[in-house]
C-alpha cells in the first residue's frame, strides 16, 4: 500500500522510515493532487500554527477536510486533528477532542515516558517534545494511553492521534497500528 506523510514541515523522513519497515510504501506528500493517490495520511509533528499555515497556503486544509482518508497525527499533526484547541480555533476537526498545547509545562519541555497503549502494546517509548496532550474526549472517542493523568493517545473510527513521536524510535508498532486497524478496516 502507498501510505503518506503530509511534507510541508516536521519529521516527514521518519514516518517515511516506519511505514517502509511496516512493509509498505511512504509517500511524501506535498501537493493535493497526491492525495488520490494514497491509502492513508499522516500529519507529523513540527509546530500547529506553521503546519497550519502551510496547510491553508497548499490548499490541504479544504482537501482533508472533504477527504475521508483514514489519518494518523502525531504532536503538532494530532492539535491540527482536533475539534477544540485550548485558547484557539480547531482546525481540520476530525478527532471530537480538545487539545491543550505545550501541555506538560517548562520544566519539562521533552521527555521520555514508556506507555502502555490499548491494542498496541505495554512497552512503547514515547519521545515527548513540547507536547500537547487531550484535556476533553467526546463519545465515540476511544482512549489508547495516560501519562499520569493526561491522555495521551485516541482513537476514533479510522482517526488515531497520539501527542507523542513514535517516529524518533525504531518501533514502528504505532504505525503498524495505524496501517492494520484503520487503513486495512477501512
Ligand atoms: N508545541 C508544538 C505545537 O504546539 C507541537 C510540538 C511537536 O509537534 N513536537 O504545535
Amino acid at each position: 500500500m502507498k501510505i503518506g506523510v503530509l511534507a510541508l514541515q516536521g519529521a516527514v523522513r521518519e514516518h517515511i522510515r516506519h511505514i517502509e519497515l511496516s512493509g509498505h510504501e511512504g509517500v511524501a506528500v506535498k501537493r493535493v493532487e497526491q492525495l488520490e493517490d494514497i491509502a492513508g495520511l499522516i500529519l507529523p509533528g513540527g509546530e500547529s500554527t506553521t503546519l497550519r499555515r502551510l496547510m491553508d497556503l497548499y490548499g490541504f486544509k479544504e482537501a482533508l477536510k472533504q477527504s475521508d482518508l483514514p489519518m494518523f497525527g502525531t504532536c503538532a499533526g494530532l492539535i491540527v486533528l482536533a475539534k477544540d484547541v485550548e485558547g484557539e480555533s480547531g482546525y481540520l476537526k476530525k478527532l471530537d477532542i480538545t487539545v491543550e498545547r505545550n501541555s506538560f509545562g517548562r520544566q519539562v519541555d521533552s521527555f521520555e515516558s514508556e506507555l502502555n497503549i490499548k491494542g498496541v502494546a505495554k512497552d512503547i517509548e514515547g519521545v515527548f517534545i513540547r507536547a500537547p496532550h487531550i484535556a476533553q474526549v467526546e463519545k465515540g472517542v476511544d482512549i489508547l494511553s495516560r501519562v499520569g493523568d493526561k491522555i495521551v493517545a485516541v482513537k476514533q473510527g479510522k482517526y488515531l492521534g497520539v501527542s507523542f513521536h513514535p517516529e524518533f524510535t525504531d518501533d514502528y508498532r504505532v504505525t503498524e497500528y495505524f496501517i492494520n486497524h484503520m487503513i486495512k478496516n477501512n
